[in-house]
Order: C-alpha cells, then sequence, then structure tokens
C-alpha cells in the first residue's frame, strides 16, 4: 500500500521536540497565572459567522484563508484561523461581564489557515493569546504589552523589537481614511492586486501591504498619529509613558495597522530579526467594538496572539531539560522480573519516573537501553538481590554507587540518589 504522509502545512511533533513545547507552555502558563489570567477553551470549530463577524470579511484570513465547510446537516462551520473572536463569542454567551471585572482570559490552541506554508507559516499551528474586557485606560494596554515581554525576557529571547502605534477611534479614522484614499487613488494601478481592490474598503490595510511595491508606495503615505483626536492622543501618550516607567523599550511606528477590522487606539507588534521574513512572533491590539460585532453589549476589549511555532524557532533549548527516568531497574531471571514490575509500581505511584525491563532483553541490552534513555540511576535485581532483600543502586552520572534494602527504596531514596 502505498505512503499515507500528513497534511501539507501540517507538522508532527515528535518525543524529541514535544518536551521543549512542554517547557514553552508551562512558561507560558506560568506567567499568565501571574498576571491574574485564566484559561479559557472554546471549541477548535465554530459557526462561520463567528469568524466572519468577529474577524472581519474584508481581511486575508477571513476572505482567503479560512477552513469552512458544511457538516453533515447542512450547516457551515469553520476551523478556527485564531482564537479572538471565539473567546468575544463566549464570553457574550457565557456571561462572563457578570463576573469581576476585568475579565482576564488567555488561551493556548491551534489555528488553521490555508496559507503557502513556509518557516514559520503553517496551515495547522499554534497560538498563545490574551483577551482582556471591560477596562480602556492606558494602564490596561501597558499591562498586556508588558506580557509577552515578559514571556520573551524569561524565555532568554533577545532581539525583539516592539513597535506600537494608535489607530484612533472611529471618529479620528474618518478623516484619516479619505486622506488614505486621495493619497492612494491616483496610484490605484500601481498597487498590488489586492490592494486595489480593498482601496475603498480599507484603505488602512494597503499600509501592511507585504510587497515591495505597494511597501514603496505607502512611503509618504498620510500617518494616523497626525489625525489622533485629543482623547486618542492622550491614551497614547499615557501609555508610553506607562511603558517607559515600566522599562519597556519601543518604537512607535505609524504604519502598524495589524489585519483585523475591529481594532482601535492601541496597536502593537513584537518583531524578530532572527527568523527572516516571518518575523512578527505576537501582535495585539484593542478592539472595542468586538462584543457588539458579535452580538453583545459594548465592553472594551485587548489582546494579543503569539505564534509559538515562531517562538520555538528563536528558543534556545539547549538548557532544557528532557524527562528521563530516575531509575532503571534491570532483572535477571523471572523471579526479578516480577519484582521489577513491583518495586517500579511503588515508586511510580509515590512519584518517581521508573522504567524496567519489558522485552525479556539480555542484562547487557538493558543496561544499553537503560543508558539511551538518560536514566539518572540504575540497579540490577537477580536472585542474589531477592535471597539478600539488598541492592545496589548506582547514579549513572557519578558513578556513586549504595547498598540499600530493597523494602527502603522509596521516593526520597530516589530524590537523594538523584540529587546533583
Ligand atoms: P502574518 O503577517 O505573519 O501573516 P498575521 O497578521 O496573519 O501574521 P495574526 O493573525 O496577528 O497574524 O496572528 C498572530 C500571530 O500568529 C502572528 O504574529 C504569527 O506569529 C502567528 N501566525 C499567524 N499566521 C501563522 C501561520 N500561518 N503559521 C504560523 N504562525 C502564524
Ligand atoms: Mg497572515
Amino acid at each position: 500500500m502505498s505512503l499515507i504522509t500528513a497534511p501539507k502545512g501540517t507538522a508532527d511533533i515528535l518525543p524529541s521536540d514535544s518536551y521543549k513545547w512542554q517547557y514553552l507552555e508551562k512558561k507560558i502558563r506560568d506567567i499568565s497565572a501571574r498576571y491574574g489570567f485564566n484559561e479559557i477553551r472554546t471549541p477548535v470549530f465554530e459557526h462561520t459567522e463567528v469568524f466572519e463577524r468577529g474577524v472581519g470579511d474584508t481581511t486575508d484570513v477571513v476572505s482567503k484563508e479560512m477552513y469552512t465547510f458544511q457538516d453533515k446537516g447542512g450547516r457551515s462551520v469553520t476551523l478556527r484561523p485564531e482564537g479572538t473572536a471565539g473567546v468575544v463569542r463566549s464570553f457574550i454567551e457565557n456571561g462572563l461581564f457578570n463576573e469581576p471585572m476585568p475579565a482576564k482570559l488567555y488561551y493556548l490552541i491551534n489555528c488553521f489557515r490555508y496559507e503557502k506554508p513556509q518557516k514559520g507559516r503553517l496551515r495547522q499551528f499554534s497560538q498563545y493569546g490574551i483577551e482582556m474586557f471591560g477596562a480602556t485606560s492606558p494602564a490596561a494596554d501597558a499591562m498586556v504589552i508588558s506580557l509577552p515581554y515578559n514571556i520573551f525576557r524569561e524565555l532568554g529571547i533577545k532581539d525583539i523589537e516592539l513597535k506600537i502605534n494608535s489607530i484612533g477611534c472611529r471618529k479620528c479614522r474618518a478623516d484619516y481614511r479619505n486622506a488614505l484614499i486621495s493619497y492612494y487613488e491616483d496610484k490605484k494601478d500601481m498597487l498590488c492586486p489586492t490592494c486595489n481592490e480593498r482601496l475603498y474598503k480599507n484603505p488602512m490595510r494597503i499600509l501592511d501591504c507585504k510587497s515591495d511595491i505597494c511597501k514603496s508606495i505607502s512611503v509618504n503615505a498620510p500617518k494616523i498619529l497626525d489625525y489622533l483626536c485629543s482623547d486618542c492622543a492622550d491614551h497614547f501618550n499615557q501609555l508610553k509613558e506607562l511603558l517607559d516607567g515600566m522599562g519597556i523599550g519601543y518604537t512607535v511606528d505609524p504604519y502598524i495597522v495589524r489585519g483585523l477590522d475591529y481594532y482601535n487606539r492601541t496597536v502593537f507588534e513584537f518583531i524578530s530579526s532572527g527568523i527572516g521574513a516571518q518575523g512578527t512572533v505576537c501582535g495585539g491590539g484593542r478592539y472595542d467594538g468586538m462584543t457588539e460585532q458579535l452580538g453583545g453589549a459594548s465592553y472594551p476589549g485587548i489582546g494579543f496572539a503569539m505564534g509559538l511555532e515562531r517562538i520555538m524557532l528563536l528558543l534556545d533549548c539547549e538548557n532544557i531539560k528532557k524527562p528521563v527516568p530516575d531509575l532503571y531497574i534491570a532483572s535477571m531471571g523471572h523471579r526479578a522480573q516480577i519484582e521489577s514490575a513491583l518495586i517500579a509500581q511503588r515508586l511510580i505511584r509515590s512519584g518517581a519516573a521508573v522504567e524496567y525491563d519489558i522485552m525479556d532483553r539480555s542484562l547487557k541490552a538493558q543496561m544499553k537501553y537503560a543508558d539511551k534513555t538518560g536514566a539518572l540511576c540504575s540497579m540490577v535485581l537477580g536472585d542474589n538481590e531477592l535471597d539478600t532483600g539488598i541492592v545496589t543502586v548506582k547514579n549513572m552520572r557519578t558513578k556513586e554507587q549504595r547498598q540499600v534494602k530493597i523494602k527502603d527504596i522509596d521516593f526520597q531514596f530516589i530524590t537523594e540518589m538523584t540529587k546533583e
């Protein structure tokens, strides 16, 4: 039979790497908890409308990249291309606004986008993100921005630049929109086909186009910061002041607009120079109109999403500990094999990581296996040990050996034997 391969743009995470992912995820959960964020888990698929309304149908994500299909009941459903829309849907549906505000939620999820796979760009990928509802103050924005900053800091990831911008509110954007349209209008035919099409629908997205020609046309485009109303300008100034106070470096980039339609005021991106074209490792912003867009009452919201495959490309994994057994029990003979299973049961139940032979291997082959697993300690159980009730436990690294009564081998003993 012919070989079946994984679908294009997906990747298996094998045991030789999964422990690195677990390290990253643990770190993320830990920092989220320190900030008072709690995990929310929403379905992998939603009614397609959730994304059409929550992400916006002029975005690339919705117009080109979604995995949408009819289920057997004839409903249109979509594998989530991002996390925010589903979380907002859930926030409204479950009345989370009745809990103490602000609502502070985080998610660690797989997302699905039909894209051209390349380094740092997959069709199934992983995102960590947070959403916070109920707070409008610049202090909320600064807190949210400080979170990924601290994640990178604690992961030891350097050379990441924070870019921030304000895209104002509906009021300031109306004037800006007109200014952009008149700027691009006479250059319309030089724009890439996508931008040409979105000139009247969503001209701000042209600023964020990756094509070289659009980028060069945009160099002299009007800047949103010149169009901010005084409330939005104040908000942005206070944000900058807070970031300065927190010691978080940033540059203001008036061309950061973010892909999603419902952003307002603060937008930001963390960009790495270390992974080539797909350099944006985290992007976010404020989206005060989103809950209404999905049929709820109005609540201010702010959040970000981080692409974990891109973080993995930057993570120095050398010092991440691979899980290894605390003890390998080698056995010789039938009696010893049974006894090794019993000892292992006792130790595993008490919290130790223990392996033993279930392959009927020779002693030599068992020790070779123990070595390959990286077991910290080993012991050999044979008739002699069973008769005397005493066994020698060896630390595989230091070669230190200790004689101990079999019945005295417990979690505490293992912990002492494996102490560095
Ligand atoms: P890009 O400009 O790289 O396409 P985006 O604006 O589409 O990114 P967002 O929707 O803001 O991305 O998603 C947040 C983060 O998720 C991105 O900054 C990136 O790190 C990651 N991400 C987005 N799409 C992919 C993908 N196809 N594969 C891997 N990571 C992705
Ligand atoms: Mg994209």
